[in-house]
């Protein structure tokens, strides 16, 4: 996606230990257009597949699925990363390996918003080692709906998440994908423009 990719050359930096921060428009500022353009674009890739629900996970990957969900015209479940004394109904949970936090934390959705009925589509901002992905996939999962792929808005190919996912048979679909941060630069992966 021409856009992103623009922005994240004049508004991110490359953190040590290939993290890149865009904070200017994604995980702290949002730009709301650029998260509406995003929603568009998830949708269009993810036309015509039944689904029912997304499901991200907080904080930085509701922007991007809340637009998503405009567009198609479904809910939006974000999972939970710290149990809030609202959520007194049965959970599913699981334990994910936080990349940028770098310690395992238990993420939550409650089970009266995830049914076998449903066609789930994941989405996230980034996907690195496919954690956080894994995780969501893993509630999908115990919940009986079905996975109909992963929506990510910037995939750091270079890391082995992608690979990860796609040896699953998971359809994962990236709107941009970076080969690479070293030496702080960053590099995009050549795409074909579906
Ligand atoms: P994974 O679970 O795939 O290893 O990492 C994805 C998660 O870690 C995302 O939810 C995102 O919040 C965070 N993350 C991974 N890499 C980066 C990065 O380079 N920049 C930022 N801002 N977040 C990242």
């Amino acid at each position: 996606m021409k856009v992103l990719e623009e922005k994240i050359l004049s508004k991110g930096t490359v953190l040590p230990n290939n993290v890149l921060k865009v904070d200017g428009f994604l995980n702290h500022q949002i730009d709301p257009e650029l998260m509406l353009e995003i929603g568009k674009e998830f949708a269009r890739r993810f036309k015509g597949k039944g689904i029912t629900k997304i499901l991200t996970i907080e904080s930085s990957g509701i922007a991007p699925s809340v637009m998503t969900g405009l567009v198609m015209h479904v809910p939006v479940i974000f999972a939970r990363k710290k149990k809030s004394q609202t959520m007194v109904d049965d959970l599913f949970t699981t334990a994910v390996f936080s990349y940028t936090k770098g310690e395992r934390q238990e993420i939550s959705v409650s089970k009266k918003f995830l049914s076998n009925q449903d066609r789930v589509l994941i989405i996230d901002d980034f996907l690195a080692n496919g954690e956080a992905a894994y995780g969501l996939a893993k509630i999908v999962e115990e919940s009986g709906a079905q996975l109909v792929g992963v929506g990510i808005v910037i995939e750091k190919a270079f890391q082995k998440g992608g690979d990860r996912l796609r040896s699953k048979k998971i359809h994962v679909e990236s709107l941009v994908a970076i080969d690479s941060l070293a030496n702080r630069e960053i590099s995009f992966k050549k795409h074909k423009e579906v």
